[in-house]
Protein backbone atom coordinates (compact mmCIF):
# COMPACT_ATOMS: atom_id res chain seq x y z
CA UNK A 1 0.00 0.00 0.00
CA UNK A 2 1.00 3.35 -0.82
CA UNK A 3 -0.76 5.90 1.35
CA UNK A 4 -2.32 9.24 -0.30
CA UNK A 5 -4.49 11.43 1.88
CA UNK A 6 -7.14 12.14 -0.95
CA UNK A 7 -5.94 15.44 -2.69
CA UNK A 8 -9.49 15.95 -3.94
CA UNK A 9 -9.92 17.44 -0.74
CA UNK A 10 -8.21 20.91 0.37
CA UNK A 11 -6.78 20.81 3.70
CA UNK A 12 -7.03 23.96 6.30
CA UNK A 13 -6.34 23.96 9.83
CA UNK A 14 -8.93 25.69 12.12
CA UNK A 15 -6.66 25.84 14.88
CA UNK A 16 -2.94 24.18 15.70
CA UNK A 17 -4.39 21.34 16.54
CA UNK A 18 -7.23 20.60 13.93
CA UNK A 19 -7.19 20.11 10.60
CA UNK A 20 -10.51 20.46 8.38
CA UNK A 21 -10.21 18.13 5.10
CA UNK A 22 -12.98 20.16 2.02
CA UNK A 23 -14.30 22.92 1.59
CA UNK A 24 -17.76 22.21 0.55
CA UNK A 25 -19.81 20.88 3.71
CA UNK A 26 -21.19 18.08 1.60
CA UNK A 27 -17.65 15.82 1.85
CA UNK A 28 -15.67 18.23 4.37
CA UNK A 29 -14.79 16.49 7.66
CA UNK A 30 -12.63 17.73 10.61
CA UNK A 31 -10.50 15.62 12.20
CA UNK A 32 -8.02 16.48 16.01
CA UNK A 33 -6.47 16.33 17.65
CA UNK A 34 -3.58 16.60 15.39
CA UNK A 35 -0.46 17.68 17.33
CA UNK A 36 2.43 19.54 14.60
CA UNK A 37 4.53 16.46 13.68
CA UNK A 38 1.91 14.50 12.55
CA UNK A 39 0.44 17.79 11.44
CA UNK A 40 3.52 18.10 9.29
CA UNK A 41 4.00 14.20 8.38
CA UNK A 42 0.63 14.50 6.45
CA UNK A 43 2.60 16.12 3.58
CA UNK A 44 4.56 12.96 3.10
CA UNK A 45 1.20 10.95 2.56
CA UNK A 46 1.15 11.39 -0.94
CA UNK A 47 0.94 8.21 -2.74
CA UNK A 48 4.88 8.14 -3.74
CA UNK A 49 5.87 6.08 -0.35
CA UNK A 50 4.99 2.48 1.55
CA UNK A 51 4.82 1.83 4.76
CA UNK A 52 8.15 0.66 6.10
CA UNK A 53 9.78 3.90 4.01
CA UNK A 54 7.03 5.65 5.51
CA UNK A 55 7.67 4.55 9.19
CA UNK A 56 11.15 5.14 9.10
CA UNK A 57 10.78 8.84 8.06
CA UNK A 58 7.96 8.68 11.15
CA UNK A 59 10.97 7.55 13.80
CA UNK A 60 12.84 10.14 11.94
CA UNK A 61 11.06 12.98 12.62
CA UNK A 62 10.34 11.78 16.22
CA UNK A 63 7.01 10.50 15.88
CA UNK A 64 6.55 7.12 18.67
CA UNK A 65 6.60 3.96 16.73
CA UNK A 66 3.49 2.96 16.00
CA UNK A 67 1.72 6.11 15.35
CA UNK A 68 2.79 6.21 11.63
CA UNK A 69 0.36 2.80 11.46
CA UNK A 70 -2.35 4.40 13.74
CA UNK A 71 -2.46 7.81 11.49
CA UNK A 72 -2.99 5.78 8.56
CA UNK A 73 -5.58 3.37 9.73
CA UNK A 74 -7.53 6.73 11.11
CA UNK A 75 -7.24 8.35 7.92
CA UNK A 76 -8.67 5.23 6.26
CA UNK A 77 -11.38 4.81 8.77
CA UNK A 78 -12.74 8.61 7.90
CA UNK A 79 -12.62 7.99 4.52
CA UNK A 80 -9.43 10.09 4.00
CA UNK A 81 -7.45 7.73 2.82
CA UNK A 82 -6.41 6.65 -1.04
CA UNK A 83 -4.32 3.84 -1.84
CA UNK A 84 -2.08 4.83 -5.44
CA UNK A 85 -1.29 1.41 -6.10
CA UNK A 86 -4.97 -0.23 -4.80
CA UNK A 87 -7.80 -0.96 -6.76
CA UNK A 88 -7.32 -4.51 -8.33
CA UNK A 89 -6.05 -5.43 -11.46
CA UNK A 90 -8.15 -3.50 -13.60
CA UNK A 91 -7.10 -0.68 -11.86
CA UNK A 92 -3.66 -1.79 -12.48
CA UNK A 93 -3.76 -1.81 -16.19
CA UNK A 94 -5.70 1.86 -16.57
CA UNK A 95 -2.76 3.21 -14.43
CA UNK A 96 -0.57 1.87 -17.25
CA UNK A 97 -2.12 4.06 -19.58
CA UNK A 98 -1.28 7.41 -18.55
CA UNK A 99 -2.54 9.49 -21.03
CA UNK A 100 -6.02 8.05 -20.53
CA UNK A 101 -5.63 8.24 -16.65
CA UNK A 102 -4.78 12.28 -17.32
CA UNK A 103 -8.03 12.66 -18.93
CA UNK A 104 -9.69 11.46 -16.12
CA UNK A 105 -7.98 12.30 -13.30
CA UNK A 106 -10.52 15.08 -12.09
CA UNK A 107 -13.81 12.26 -12.35
CA UNK A 108 -11.21 10.00 -10.23
CA UNK A 109 -10.48 12.44 -7.54
CA UNK A 110 -14.34 13.06 -7.35
CA UNK A 111 -15.25 9.28 -7.37
CA UNK A 112 -12.53 9.44 -4.80
CA UNK A 113 -14.59 11.41 -2.16
CA UNK A 114 -17.97 8.67 -2.71
CA UNK A 115 -15.97 5.30 -3.01
CA UNK A 116 -14.34 6.06 0.39
CA UNK A 117 -12.25 2.85 1.09
CA UNK A 118 -8.34 3.03 0.02
CA UNK A 119 -7.92 1.79 -3.39
CA UNK A 120 -11.61 1.96 -4.88
CA UNK A 121 -11.67 5.13 -6.81
CA UNK A 122 -9.84 3.71 -9.47
CA UNK A 123 -10.93 0.66 -9.30
CA UNK A 124 -14.60 1.97 -9.83
CA UNK A 125 -13.09 4.04 -12.10
CA UNK A 126 -11.66 0.90 -14.36
CA UNK A 127 -14.81 -1.22 -14.12
CA UNK A 128 -16.33 1.77 -15.74
CA UNK A 129 -14.59 0.40 -19.06
CA UNK A 130 -16.00 -3.20 -19.21
CA UNK A 131 -19.93 -1.42 -18.60
CA UNK A 132 -21.97 -1.04 -22.00
CA UNK A 133 -24.66 1.46 -21.87
CA UNK A 134 -27.55 1.84 -24.81
CA UNK A 135 -28.80 5.43 -25.45
CA UNK A 136 -32.37 5.81 -27.23
CA UNK A 137 -31.94 8.62 -29.44
CA UNK A 138 -29.48 11.05 -31.00
CA UNK A 139 -30.74 14.43 -30.66
CA UNK A 140 -29.62 17.47 -28.61
CA UNK A 141 -29.89 15.12 -25.09
CA UNK A 142 -28.91 12.17 -26.37
CA UNK A 143 -25.68 12.36 -27.92
CA UNK A 144 -24.08 15.12 -25.40
CA UNK A 145 -25.42 12.30 -23.15
CA UNK A 146 -23.74 9.28 -24.67
CA UNK A 147 -20.21 11.41 -25.28
CA UNK A 148 -20.28 12.46 -21.12
CA UNK A 149 -20.92 8.71 -20.29
CA UNK A 150 -18.23 7.66 -22.74
CA UNK A 151 -15.97 10.63 -22.02
CA UNK A 152 -15.73 9.89 -18.09
CA UNK A 153 -14.60 6.03 -19.12
CA UNK A 154 -17.76 4.05 -19.55
CA UNK A 155 -16.49 1.45 -21.99
CA UNK A 156 -19.03 1.03 -24.52
CA UNK A 157 -22.00 3.66 -25.37
CA UNK A 158 -24.08 3.03 -28.07
CA UNK A 159 -26.96 5.40 -29.44
CA UNK A 160 -29.84 4.15 -31.22
CA UNK A 161 -32.18 6.25 -33.01
CA UNK A 162 -33.46 6.31 -37.02
CA UNK A 163 -33.22 9.23 -40.09
CA UNK A 164 -30.57 11.63 -40.88
CA UNK A 165 -29.08 14.44 -39.18
CA UNK A 166 -31.40 17.88 -39.21
CA UNK A 167 -29.57 20.84 -38.22
CA UNK A 168 -31.59 20.96 -35.26
CA UNK A 169 -29.71 17.81 -34.20
CA UNK A 170 -26.37 19.62 -34.01
CA UNK A 171 -25.57 20.95 -30.36
CA UNK A 172 -22.04 21.84 -28.72
CA UNK A 173 -20.40 18.45 -27.18
CA UNK A 174 -23.23 16.32 -29.45
CA UNK A 175 -23.51 16.21 -33.13
CA UNK A 176 -21.26 18.71 -35.48
CA UNK A 177 -22.70 20.49 -37.81
CA UNK A 178 -20.56 18.58 -40.27
CA UNK A 179 -22.95 15.71 -39.86
CA UNK A 180 -26.24 17.05 -40.67
CA UNK A 181 -27.19 14.75 -43.77
CA UNK A 182 -25.40 11.74 -42.40
CA UNK A 183 -27.31 9.09 -40.52
CA UNK A 184 -27.79 9.74 -36.82
CA UNK A 185 -26.53 6.55 -36.03
CA UNK A 186 -23.68 6.56 -37.73
CA UNK A 187 -22.68 10.71 -36.90
CA UNK A 188 -23.22 9.64 -33.12
CA UNK A 189 -21.39 6.59 -32.78
CA UNK A 190 -18.51 8.94 -34.12
CA UNK A 191 -19.42 11.41 -31.75
CA UNK A 192 -19.02 9.50 -29.09
CA UNK A 193 -15.51 7.64 -30.34
CA UNK A 194 -14.06 10.96 -30.62
CA UNK A 195 -15.16 12.03 -26.64
CA UNK A 196 -13.86 8.91 -25.19
CA UNK A 197 -10.33 8.76 -23.79
CA UNK A 198 -9.26 5.59 -25.23
CA UNK A 199 -10.44 3.00 -27.28
CA UNK A 200 -11.69 0.46 -24.36
CA UNK A 201 -10.89 -3.07 -23.91
CA UNK A 202 -12.94 -5.48 -25.73
CA UNK A 203 -14.56 -7.72 -22.49
CA UNK A 204 -16.62 -9.83 -24.87
CA UNK A 205 -15.76 -12.24 -27.10
CA UNK A 206 -16.30 -11.44 -30.60
CA UNK A 207 -19.61 -11.73 -31.55
CA UNK A 208 -20.53 -12.18 -28.15
CA UNK A 209 -22.96 -9.43 -26.58
CA UNK A 210 -21.77 -7.45 -23.23
CA UNK A 211 -25.07 -7.53 -21.17
CA UNK A 212 -26.55 -3.68 -20.78
CA UNK A 213 -26.30 -2.18 -17.40
CA UNK A 214 -28.03 0.70 -18.39
CA UNK A 215 -30.43 1.53 -21.07
CA UNK A 216 -31.40 5.57 -21.11
CA UNK A 217 -34.32 7.02 -23.00
CA UNK A 218 -33.65 10.71 -24.14
CA UNK A 219 -35.92 10.48 -27.52
CA UNK A 220 -35.49 13.68 -29.93
CA UNK A 221 -39.38 14.08 -29.02
CA UNK A 222 -40.11 15.37 -25.19
CA UNK A 223 -43.05 13.53 -25.41
CA UNK A 224 -42.13 9.85 -24.54
CA UNK A 225 -39.96 11.12 -21.49
CA UNK A 226 -43.05 13.63 -20.34
CA UNK A 227 -45.66 11.05 -21.01
CA UNK A 228 -43.51 7.69 -21.45
CA UNK A 229 -45.08 5.12 -23.30
CA UNK A 230 -45.25 1.70 -20.78
CA UNK A 231 -45.42 -0.70 -24.17
CA UNK A 232 -42.52 0.76 -24.96
CA UNK A 233 -40.91 0.00 -21.59
CA UNK A 234 -42.53 -3.26 -21.30
CA UNK A 235 -39.68 -5.47 -23.01
CA UNK A 236 -37.08 -3.58 -20.47
CA UNK A 237 -39.78 -4.36 -17.80
CA UNK A 238 -39.73 -8.00 -18.58
CA UNK A 239 -35.94 -8.42 -18.89
CA UNK A 240 -34.87 -6.73 -15.91
CA UNK A 241 -32.74 -4.12 -17.22
CA UNK A 242 -32.48 -0.62 -15.19
CA UNK A 243 -33.58 2.30 -17.61
CA UNK A 244 -33.47 6.22 -17.06
CA UNK A 245 -35.37 9.17 -18.57
CA UNK A 246 -33.72 11.98 -19.96
CA UNK A 247 -35.48 14.56 -22.33
CA UNK A 248 -37.05 18.05 -22.73
CA UNK A 249 -40.66 18.51 -23.69
CA UNK A 250 -41.74 22.26 -24.66
CA UNK A 251 -40.14 24.47 -21.88
CA UNK A 252 -39.11 21.79 -19.65
CA UNK A 253 -36.25 19.49 -18.93
CA UNK A 254 -36.83 16.04 -17.57
CA UNK A 255 -34.39 13.87 -15.34
CA UNK A 256 -35.70 10.35 -14.28
CA UNK A 257 -37.37 8.25 -13.15
CA UNK A 258 -34.72 5.79 -12.71
CA UNK A 259 -36.41 2.51 -13.05
CA UNK A 260 -35.29 -0.80 -10.97
CA UNK A 261 -38.32 -3.15 -12.88
CA UNK A 262 -40.01 -4.46 -9.70
CA UNK A 263 -38.01 -2.01 -7.10
CA UNK A 264 -38.93 1.37 -8.59
CA UNK A 265 -41.76 3.35 -9.97
CA UNK A 266 -41.90 2.33 -13.75
CA UNK A 267 -43.79 4.41 -16.69
CA UNK A 268 -46.75 2.22 -16.23
CA UNK A 269 -46.56 3.43 -12.84
CA UNK A 270 -46.78 6.95 -13.64
CA UNK A 271 -49.05 6.61 -16.02
CA UNK A 272 -51.70 4.91 -13.50
CA UNK A 273 -50.54 7.84 -10.94
CA UNK A 274 -51.73 10.55 -14.08
CA UNK A 275 -55.18 8.55 -14.38
CA UNK A 276 -56.10 8.55 -11.06
CA UNK A 277 -55.33 12.42 -10.62
CA UNK A 278 -56.67 13.59 -13.65
CA UNK A 279 -59.43 11.07 -15.46
CA UNK A 280 -59.18 13.16 -19.05
CA UNK A 281 -55.56 12.16 -19.02
CA UNK A 282 -56.02 8.91 -21.28
CA UNK A 283 -57.71 11.19 -24.01
CA UNK A 284 -55.13 13.81 -23.86
CA UNK A 285 -52.08 11.37 -24.19
CA UNK A 286 -53.62 9.41 -26.96
CA UNK A 287 -54.14 12.85 -28.99
CA UNK A 288 -50.35 13.60 -28.34
CA UNK A 289 -49.23 10.51 -29.57
CA UNK A 290 -51.47 10.42 -32.69
CA UNK A 291 -50.93 14.06 -33.88
CA UNK A 292 -47.82 13.24 -35.21
CA UNK A 293 -46.18 16.96 -35.18
CA UNK A 294 -44.37 17.88 -38.26
CA UNK A 295 -42.72 21.27 -36.87
CA UNK A 296 -39.45 21.56 -34.80
CA UNK A 297 -39.83 21.00 -31.49
CA UNK A 298 -38.90 23.17 -28.83
CA UNK A 299 -35.95 22.73 -27.00
CA UNK A 300 -33.70 25.03 -25.55
CA UNK A 301 -29.64 24.38 -25.90
CA UNK A 302 -29.00 25.04 -22.51
CA UNK A 303 -31.48 23.39 -20.85
CA UNK A 304 -30.91 20.20 -23.15
CA UNK A 305 -27.08 20.65 -22.08
CA UNK A 306 -28.18 20.66 -18.46
CA UNK A 307 -30.84 17.79 -19.36
CA UNK A 308 -28.05 15.77 -20.48
CA UNK A 309 -25.10 16.95 -17.41
CA UNK A 310 -27.79 15.59 -14.89
CA UNK A 311 -28.73 12.86 -16.94
CA UNK A 312 -24.85 11.49 -16.92
CA UNK A 313 -24.68 12.11 -13.46
CA UNK A 314 -27.59 9.88 -12.62
CA UNK A 315 -26.49 7.61 -14.79
CA UNK A 316 -22.69 6.98 -13.46
CA UNK A 317 -23.99 7.18 -10.24
CA UNK A 318 -26.07 4.15 -10.75
CA UNK A 319 -23.60 2.31 -12.72
CA UNK A 320 -20.95 3.11 -9.48
CA UNK A 321 -23.06 1.29 -7.48
CA UNK A 322 -24.87 4.06 -6.01
CA UNK A 323 -29.02 5.37 -5.94
CA UNK A 324 -29.20 8.08 -7.19
CA UNK A 325 -32.60 10.84 -6.44
CA UNK A 326 -34.04 9.80 -10.11
CA UNK A 327 -34.72 6.52 -8.41
CA UNK A 328 -38.51 7.08 -7.97
CA UNK A 329 -38.46 10.33 -8.44
CA UNK A 330 -38.62 13.01 -11.74
CA UNK A 331 -36.17 15.73 -12.06
CA UNK A 332 -37.84 18.24 -13.93
CA UNK A 333 -36.52 22.53 -14.92
CA UNK A 334 -38.36 25.17 -17.14
CA UNK A 335 -37.44 28.04 -18.97
CA UNK A 336 -36.76 30.81 -17.72
CA UNK A 337 -36.42 30.19 -14.15
CA UNK A 338 -34.48 26.75 -13.94
CA UNK A 339 -34.86 25.59 -10.74
CA UNK A 340 -34.46 21.85 -10.37
CA UNK A 341 -37.40 20.50 -8.23
CA UNK A 342 -38.02 16.82 -7.86
CA UNK A 343 -41.70 14.68 -8.37
CA UNK A 344 -42.18 11.52 -6.91
CA UNK A 345 -42.84 8.48 -8.99
CA UNK A 346 -45.00 6.51 -6.62
CA UNK A 347 -44.92 2.31 -7.66
CA UNK A 348 -48.36 1.80 -8.14
CA UNK A 349 -50.85 -1.27 -7.61
CA UNK A 350 -52.14 -1.28 -10.70
CA UNK A 351 -48.93 -1.78 -12.71
CA UNK A 352 -47.95 -5.17 -13.59
CA UNK A 353 -44.43 -4.61 -13.16
CA UNK A 354 -44.86 -5.65 -9.14
CA UNK A 355 -42.87 -2.55 -7.68
CA UNK A 356 -45.78 -1.82 -5.46
CA UNK A 357 -46.59 -5.15 -4.09
CA UNK A 358 -42.39 -5.13 -2.95
CA UNK A 359 -43.41 -1.89 -1.12
CA UNK A 360 -46.26 -3.49 0.44
CA UNK A 361 -44.79 -6.18 2.04
CA UNK A 362 -42.35 -3.95 3.58
CA UNK A 363 -45.26 -2.10 5.05
CA UNK A 364 -46.68 -5.19 6.43
CA UNK A 365 -43.04 -6.44 7.68
CA UNK A 366 -43.28 -2.95 9.68
CA UNK A 367 -47.05 -3.45 11.18
CA UNK A 368 -45.51 -6.76 11.93
CA UNK A 369 -42.90 -5.46 14.38
CA UNK A 370 -39.83 -6.50 12.29
CA UNK A 371 -37.37 -3.56 12.38
CA UNK A 372 -34.41 -5.48 10.44
CA UNK A 373 -36.89 -6.83 7.71
CA UNK A 374 -38.50 -3.58 7.17
CA UNK A 375 -35.26 -1.90 6.99
CA UNK A 376 -34.31 -3.64 4.28
CA UNK A 377 -37.53 -3.53 2.36
CA UNK A 378 -37.76 0.47 2.53
CA UNK A 379 -33.96 0.23 1.13
CA UNK A 380 -34.61 -2.64 -2.18
CA UNK A 381 -32.46 -0.62 -4.44
CA UNK A 382 -29.79 -0.63 -2.52
CA UNK A 383 -30.35 -4.56 -1.28
CA UNK A 384 -30.13 -5.09 -4.93
CA UNK A 385 -27.53 -2.68 -5.83
CA UNK A 386 -24.79 -4.94 -4.65
CA UNK A 387 -26.57 -8.20 -5.63
CA UNK A 388 -28.53 -8.46 -9.39
CA UNK A 389 -28.00 -4.32 -10.51
CA UNK A 390 -24.28 -4.97 -9.60
CA UNK A 391 -24.49 -8.24 -11.86
CA UNK A 392 -22.59 -6.40 -14.47
CA UNK A 393 -20.35 -4.44 -13.02
ZN1 LIG B 1 -44.74 0.02 -12.68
Amino acid sequence: MHPMVKPALRRGWRDLNTVQFGMAPAHAMVLGPVDTATGSFLDLLNGTRGLPLLRDLGRAMGLPDGHVDALVERLARSGLLDDATGGGRAADALREKKAVLDRLRPDLASLSLVARAPGDALKHLAARRSLRVQVRGAGRVGVVLASLLAAAGVGQVEVRDIGSVEPWDVAPGGLPSASIGERREEAARRAVRRAAPDRPPRTAAEGEELGLSLVILAPRDGLAVHAPDPAVAEPLITSGTPHLYAGVVEGTGVVGPLVLPGDTGCAGCLDQQRIDRDPTWPRLIAQWRSGASHQVPACDLALATGVAGLAAGHALAFLDGRLPSSAGARWESSVPGFDWHAKPVWSHPACPCGAAEKSKKGERAAEDGQPHETMAVQQPHAARLSGTWRAHV
